[in-house]
């Protein structure tokens, strides 16, 4: 078969950001390829990354808009959107109205949103699914850096002698990373690594040690490396005196909760040893890097756990070096680039801050608008309850499934049925989502799509079509700048592509000069047309000082703080917000598995990558499955306070006693009784808004369909 094209684009799924190389051939059929120049995965794929071309098929496919269930026109679907949106903004004011955005959305998508809703509509209510998945790593970033700053790349990790997994199945949740931290391991076998995680996961393949804490005691943990660290006189004093404020009651909290091994060791249910390993490793090692994702973030009080791990960095200076630092990962392919916008309720574009005056000043001035919101909006769980309760009445939703997703996903579905406004932008037909919609937009899909992405270590990269875009598919950007439009609003929203927005966002993070936020784009802002498509992948900041981009942040231990210095956090450990009783007595973790992304409307397509589950699946110790009388392979009912799930039984050492796990994947198309969500409580952290996904007392009964 003749190829066609190749095109350079970057993989749609996980937060690693790999670049692929598109091959559409003759017949229509498209070839994947790892791209050997993408510095992120020089040249390697995972399964799912590898399975792309086998995705893009238009079955299922949304390709008209559709009001109210009939095909109408694009004019149509928009004129309806707008009014209706209006209509309900002038009888309840703009916080009736609300946009629920996606890690899955281009840059140019979340700006185009973020604009019309923060600064024109004059609401913060805009949010993403990202707020399930990293937002408390963002806000413990913003309270020890100052600002939301990954200091490392992922270069660091091969560099690193110790490398610290907390609450991370990186070998199913980001595999070319896991690869690339193997290949390391392989070529250095002095470098060491330590998983902390209930589960034992594919990712403890690699591990020197595996700690398998009691589910949601991670700060415990590190309050107690803390303590350690300053009784072995391994802290960095100079560093701390310069550059570090709070260490002080950061530690006191930390001799408090943690003050010893063997109390370390009975918070965390974790073998004395185990933990003095873990202690001593870290303490002799300078070249350490804590990598962290969901365990660590998922939690109502995952901004301090995130929090009680820079403590330890802070203390120890190591960060802003070579092969140290404190690395949040992300777990979706644009939930950075939806941070650098203002995809967060709580922020404005360019990582400034809707509570900041200055802030609002300059941004209103770019804008050119005077109703920029003031206050922030709600945050993705509390946008929702509020929509239920009818307090919000309109909501936006775009490139996400929340009925799916969503902790108390049946008090979502209640409250999207009942809203008096639900427009959905996707590429699917019929969703649990998209099924309630009054309005659904037909957008393009990864293939058709062109913008930028932003991946775990702040780098750039470009996602390029090469599919032309089916039916009336329109890009997601383009469908909200024609409703501002239609809203008043088309001076502002005068875009022609996405390279258009790109530049306007570029020309933003770099206003005026307002360089203590260490985003800054502006040496993108001149870029032609021509460049933008030829822009190869580049780690921000890129600005005056650093055209080619950069790699590690916090070089001169400059924070973005007002005195300079970063701030160690006084952390007391809590545990998860609903313990487990007797009614019910298990812990329940979610998670991905290797080969689905997400609720599965891409991924399901490719009959390989259902090969490795084809179900949901209810890990379960042996020991408590024999409490329980459950067979492996037979059906189990799980209930919680919240929601039932019916899955099949999966015996597994792995699991830890008094836990079970399932994924997050499956959706109701699949099974009725298939949402794991439905299970979990809608209870947050209180800074960063993240829910409690990792840890829901449940019960356990074998299900018998009779
Ligand atoms: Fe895609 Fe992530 Fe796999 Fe890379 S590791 S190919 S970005 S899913």
């Amino acid at each position: 078969m003749t190829l066609a094209t190749t095109t350079r684009t970057t993989c749609p799924y996980c937060g690693v950001g790999c670049g692929v190389l598109a091959s559409t051939l003759e017949d229509g059929t498209v070839e994947i390829q790892g791209d050997p120049l993408h510095p992120a995965n020089l040249g390697r794929l995972c399964s799912k990354g590898s399975a792309l071309g086998e995705t893009v098929g238009l079955d299922g496919r949304l390709l008209h808009p559709v009001v109210d269930g009939k095909q109408v026109s694009w004019d149509e679907a928009l004129d309806t959107v707008s009014e209706r949106l209006q209509t309900i903004i002038q009888e309840h004011g703009p916080d009736s109205v609300a946009f629920y955005l996606s890690g899955q959305l281009l840059t140019e998508d979340y700006y185009v949103a973020n604009k019309l809703m923060k600064g024109f509509i004059g609401s913060g209510n805009i949010d993403t699914n990202s707020r399930l998945c990293m937002s408390s790593a963002v806000a413990a970033y913003k309270r020890a850096l100052g600002s939301d700053t990954v200091p490392c790349s992922y270069e660091d990790l091969e560099i690193a002698d110790l490398l610290v997994i907390a609450g991370s199945n990186a070998a199913w949740c980001h595999p070319v990373l896991f690869q690339r931290i193997s290949k390391a391991k392989e070529l250095r076998p002095d470098m060491k690594v330590v998983v902390i995680d209930p589960r034992r996961t594919a990712t403890c393949d690699l591990a020197d040690l595996h700690l398998p804490v009691k589910p949601g005691s991670d700060a415990y943990l590190f309050n107690g490396l803390l303590n350690y660290l300053k009784q072995h006189d391994k802290l960095d004093w100079r560093f701390i005196e310069q550059h570090v404020d709070g260490f002080a009651d950061a530690l006191q909290a930390a001799k408090t909760s943690s003050a010893s091994i063997p109390a370390v060791a009975a918070a965390c249910e974790l073998p004395e040893s185990d933990v003095a390993e873990f202690f001593r490793l870290f303490a002799q090692t300078e070249r350490s890097i804590s990598f962290y994702s969901q365990g660590i973030n998922q939690s109502s009080s995952g901004t301090d756990k995130c929090n009680a791990i820079l403590n330890c960095h802070l203390a120890t200076g190591r960060i802003g070096k070579p092969g140290m630092g404190p690395f949040s990962i992300t777990g979706q392919p644009n939930a950075m680039g939806g941070r650098e916008v203002g995809g967060l309720s709580n922020m404005l574009a360019a990582h400034m801050d809707i509570d900041n005056p200055s802030h609002r000043d300059l941004v209103s001035r770019f804008w050119k608008t005077d109703r920029l919101t003031t206050t922030p909006g709600r945050k993705a769980v509390d946008m929702f309850k509020d929509l239920g309760s009818g307090k919000i009445k309109a909501v936006w939703v775009l490139a996400t499934n929340p009925v799916v997703s969503l902790p108390e996903a049946d008090a979502v579905k209640k409250a999207l049925e009942q809203c008096e406004l639900l427009i959905v932008s996707d590429i699917e037909q019929q969703t649990d989502t998209t099924r309630h919609a009054h309005v659904l937009l037909p957008a393009l899909a990864w293939g058709e799509k062109s913008g930028t992405v932003t991946n775990s270590e702040r780098r750039i990269s470009r996602q390029r079509a090469f599919l032309p875009a089916p039916g009336e598919a329109r890009a997601d950007w383009w469908m909200i700048a024609e409703v501002a439009k239609r809203m008043g609003f088309a001076e502002a929203f005068d875009f022609n592509s996405a390279a258009d927005v790109f530049r306007e966002h570029a020309a933003l993070s770099g206003f005026e000069n307002n360089n203590l936020r260490d985003f800054d784009i502006s040496a993108l802002a001149t870029m032609s047309d021509s460049q933008f498509e030829q822009l190869k992948p580049v780690q921000w900041p890129v600005n005056e000082a650093a055209p080619k981009g950069t790699a590690r942040l916090f070089t001169e231990h400059q924070f973005n703080t007002a005195n300079g210095k970063a701030k160690m956090i006084a952390v007391d450990p809590r545990l998860p917000a609903n313990h487990c009783d007797i009614e019910y007595p298990l812990v329940l973790n979610t998670g991905r598995i290797r080969d689905q992304w997400h609720t599965m409307t891409r991924t399901s397509r490719a009959p390989r990558l259902a090969a490795h589950m084809p179900e949901p699946v209810v890990e379960i110790h042996p020991m408590d499955a024999a409490t329980w009388q459950l067979k492996d392979g037979a059906l189990a009912e799980l209930t919680s306070r919240w929601g039932r799930l019916i899955g099949r039984v999966n015996h597994s050492n792995s699991q830890r006693p008094g836990s079970v796990f399932v994924p997050i994947h499956w959706n109701s198309q699949f099974a009725a009784l298939a949402r794991v969500a439905t299970l979990v409580n809608a209870v947050t952290d209180p800074l960063s808004g993240q829910p409690e996904l990792k840890q829901t007392p449940v019960s356990i009964r074998a299900f018998n369909a009779e």
